[in-house]
């Protein structure tokens, strides 16, 4: 009985994330550690990976992976990061529930979760409550290693009161697998869809699947997690943020704008992480077209108290 009623709570929670019947604060104060259980997800999407052995390639199933990618990344950096954690602009309550669900389909969780945990990361940026510091808890963990303990998994909702006042943002973040599992059955249409009526793509279902879903979703994950560990290790510091965060092309250009991390930690507040016309920040002109389009509006810049700290401090090579 007691493993059956086991068996039921796992299927339930994996269903609904915010099912825990020990209760989430109890979850919460469990020790940090790696968990097997909590890793079997992202071996699964890294593994599924190896089906391009047997689907194999074409042009279709590369350039779709590889939109996926940019819409996607635009998801987390431009919605989920700079909208929903740091309110950086407004938009209206049904472009919001788009934004939530397009966030969905990185797979990276629902956006509360997501941005509870990168509020605390903020306020306790590279102390030793910080989930995912590579600096107090190493490289491996900060990239990876803490997404798979317990005590990470429940959303913390004290910190995302303004958003919790969504009943249809928190059902998306209860039920976040809605996500992928949309993902992945429009991707098994477009390739049977693409098979019967453009034979000469050389694609299909599976294809498009492993492509669009597994390759691409494993990069985007990959490229996600850098900003937790390459940002706070590597690059260089405009501002002396009392933390680790760093500025580096590469990982902006990587991550349509997130690079420009010590940016952000010196101000969150604006929709531009790259403070300086010479700092390529693709999320922010995408927001940019979005307000000139009327979907979103009230875009936050960066003050200019906050550029003349940065002039006054004058570092090396700026
Ligand atoms: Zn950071
Ligand atoms: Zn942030």
């Amino acid at each position: 009985m007691t493993a059956l009623r086991k068996l039921f709570d796992s299927i339930i929670h994996v269903i609904d994330s915010d099912y825990f019947p020990e209760g989430a604060d109890e979850v919460r104060n469990k020790p940090e550690k790696l968990e097997f259980s909590r890793s079997v997800p992202f071996i699964i999407l890294h593994i599924g990976c190896l089906g391009v052995i047997w689907t194999g390639w074409s042009w279709a199933a590369v350039i779709t992976a590889g939109v996926l990618y940019v819409v996607r990344m635009f998801a987390i950096t431009g919605l989920y990061h700079r909208y929903f954690c740091h309110r950086a602009y407004k938009t209206s309550r049904p472009v919001q529930f788009l934004f939530a669900l397009l966030g969905l389909t990185a797979v990276q969780r629902g956006p509360l979760w997501w941005a509870a945990v990168h509020r605390h990361h903020h306020a306790h940026s590279d102390e030793d409550v910080d989930a995912h510091s590579p600096v107090c808890k190493g490289f491996l963990w900060s990239h990876v290693g803490w997404l798979t303990s317990s005590r990470n998994f429940p959303t913390d909702y004290k910190k995302v009161r303004d958003l919790e006042k969504f009943p249809e943002l928190v059902f998306l973040n209860r039920f976040d697998l809605i996500g992928p599992f949309l993902l992945i059955g429009g991707l098994a249409v477009f390739g049977a869809v693409l098979e019967s009526l453009a034979p000469g793509l050389g694609t299909n279902a599976w294809q498009m699947i492993v492509w669009g879903f597994f390759i691409s979703t494993t990069v985007l994950f990959h490229a996600t997690c850098a900003i937790n560990s390459f940002a706070h290790t590597l690059g260089g510091k405009r501002f002396d943020t009392g933390d680790e965060s760093r500025n580096s092309l590469i990982l902006a250009l990587v991550t349509l704008g997130e690079g420009w991390h010590n940016n952000h930690h010196q101000y969150q507040s604006s929709a531009r992480q790259g403070f300086y016309w010479w700092e390529i920040d693709i999320s922010y002109y995408i927001i940019r077209t979005l307000g000139a389009l009327g979907i979103v509006w009230d875009i936050r810049s960066v003050p200019d108290n906050v550029y003349r700290s940065a002039q006054a401090r004058k570092p090396a090579g700026q």
